[in-house]
C-alpha cells in the first residue's frame, strides 16, 4: 500500500509557483488574489487565513474583504463589481458557504470568468465539460495532480465518485471523463452505495460523513481518495473513509489530514498564477 503524500507534493508545487512568481516580478507582474469572507463561520475563517498565508509565502498579493453575516446581496455585488474592475487583482475567491439570504449562484455568476480561480462560474464549468482550457475547481484539480505524480492513469479505469456537489463531485466527474475513465457518481439518493464502490478501481469520496466508506465497500488493490473533512468530538480530524481498516486493502490511499487538503491550496496558488499570466499575456513569454 502506498500512502499518497499530499502535504509533500503540495510543498513541491508551492515552491515551483513561488519560483515562477519571482520570474514574473522581473517584468513587473505581482499576481493578486481577492477573497470575500462573509460572516464568522470558524471553518471558513480558518480556510481563509490558510489561503492568505499560502499567498504570502508564494509572493501573491492578497486582500481579504471581510463582511458581516447580515450583509445584503446588493452590497456584495457592488464589492464584486469593484474587484472585477481592479487591475491589481487577477483572482477572486468567494469563501463558501454564504449566509442564507444570499443567492450563491448569483454571486458566483458575477465574478469575471477570467478571474474565477475557483472555477465555479458557469462559463468555466461549461468549458470544463467541453474539455476546453478553463479554471478548474481546486480540490478535484488537486486529485488529478496526485494521480499524475503517483503514475496513476485514470484512462480505462472504473471510477466511483461518492458526493456530487458542484465544488467536488461534478468537476471530478468531468475531469475523469476527459481523462478517459468510466465514471459512476453516487449521492445521498443512491440506493446501494456499496454495489457501486465495491466494483471500482478508484473510489473518490467527498461527502462529509466520517466512516462512510468501510473496508467491505472497496475491492482489493483499489485506489482510494478521501476528500472528506470531519472533526470528531475528540477534536481529531478524519476523512470519510475508515482509514484503519480500508488502507491495508488498497494499492494507494490518501490520508486525512495531509492528503487532498493541502493540494487544494496549492491548486489555488497555481490558478491565481495562471490568471495573472493570462491577463498579462503581452508581458509574459
Ligand atoms: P456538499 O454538502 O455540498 O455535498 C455533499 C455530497 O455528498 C452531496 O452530493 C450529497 O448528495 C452527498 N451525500 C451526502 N450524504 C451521503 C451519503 N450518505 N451517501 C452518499 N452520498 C452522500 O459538500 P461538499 O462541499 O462537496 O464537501 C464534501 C466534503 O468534502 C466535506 O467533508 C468537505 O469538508 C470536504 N471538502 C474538502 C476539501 C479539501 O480541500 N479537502 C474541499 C472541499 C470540500
Amino acid at each position: 500500500m502506498t500512502l499518497i503524500n499530499g502535504k509533500e507534493l503540495s510543498q513541491k508545487i508551492r515552491k515551483n509557483v513561488k519560483k515562477e512568481i519571482e520570474t514574473l516580478e522581473t517584468v513587473g507582474i505581482t499576481p493578486g488574489l481577492a477573497v470575500l469572507l462573509v460572516g464568522d463561520d470558524p471553518a471558513s475563517k480558518t480556510y481563509v487565513s490558510m489561503k492568505e498565508k499560502a499567498c504570502e509565502e508564494a509572493g501573491i498579493y492578497s486582500i481579504v474583504h471581510k463582511m458581516p453575516n447580515s450583509i445584503s446581496q446588493n452590497k456584495i455585488l457592488e464589492i464584486l463589481d469593484m474587484i472585477n474592475k481592479n487591475d491589481y487583482i487577477d483572482g477572486i475567491l468567494v469563501q463558501l458557504p454564504l449566509p442564507a439570504q444570499i443567492d450563491t449562484n448569483k454571486i458566483l455568476e458575477t465574478i469575471d470568468p477570467s478571474k474565477d480561480v475557483d472555477g465555479f462560474h458557469p462559463f468555466n464549468v461549461g468549458r470544463l465539460v467541453s474539455n476546453l482550457d478553463s479554471f478548474v475547481p481546486c480540490t478535484p484539480l488537486g486529485v488529478m495532480r496526485m494521480f499524475e505524480e503517483y503514475g496513476i492513469d485514470p484512462k480505462g479505469k472504473d471510477v466511483c465518485i461518492v458526493g456530487a456537489s458542484n465544488i467536488v463531485g461534478k468537476p471530478m466527474l468531468n475531469l475523469l471523463l476527459n481523462a478517459g475513465a468510466t465514471v459512476d457518481i453516487c449521492h445521498i439518493f443512491t440506493k446501494d452505495l456499496k454495489a457501486h464502490t465495491s466494483k471500482a478501481d478508484i473510489v473518490i469520496v467527498g461527502v462529509g460523513k466520517a466512516g462512510l466508506i468501510s473496508q467491505d465497500m472497496v475491492k482489493d488493490n483499489a485506489i482510494v481518495i478521501d476528500i472528506g473533512i470531519n472533526r470528531l468530538e475528540s477534536g481529531k480530524l478524519v476523512g470519510d473513509v475508515d482509514f484503519k481498516t480500508v488502507a491495508p486493502k488498497c494499492s494507494f490511499i490518501t490520508p486525512v489530514p495531509g492528503g487532498v487538503g493541502p493540494m487544494t491550496i496549492a491548486m489555488l496558488l497555481e490558478n491565481t498564477l495562471k490568471a495573472a499570466k493570462n491577463r498579462n499575456k503581452k508581458k509574459v513569454k
